[in-house]
């Protein structure tokens, strides 16, 4: 399930995006600006939820990767399906 309480992930990038990209307001904010601020990654197919971990995402992506990419080329560990949504939490948000 979706967690309650917490914005789309659209919403969220909107809101990060002050605090991760203040130099490139036009640029595509990347994988490794996103993951830092804390997301949950969710398959809708089988309700698998993932935290990306920072360091784990960079190494496999690429922390330049742009985060549209990123996200197109995420699969599920357990069904492979690429239906997914992504709640930003900021939980991981730098001070
Ligand atoms: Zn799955």
């Amino acid at each position: 399930m979706m967690p309650r309480g917490r914005s789309s992930f659209e919403d969220g990038l909107k809101q990060l995006r002050p605090v991760l990209m203040k130099s490139e307001p036009g640029a595509p904010m990347t994988l490794g600006a996103v993951v830092a601020a804390g997301l949950i990654v969710w398959y809708r197919e089988c309700g698998h939820e993932v935290e990306p971990d920072p360091a784990e995402m960079a190494a496999r992506y690429g922390a330049e990767t742009p985060e549209p990419d990123w996200r197109e080329r995420l699969v599920c560990s357990k069904c492979g399906s690429r239906e997914i949504d992504i709640v930003v939490t900021g939980e991981r948000r730098p001070a």
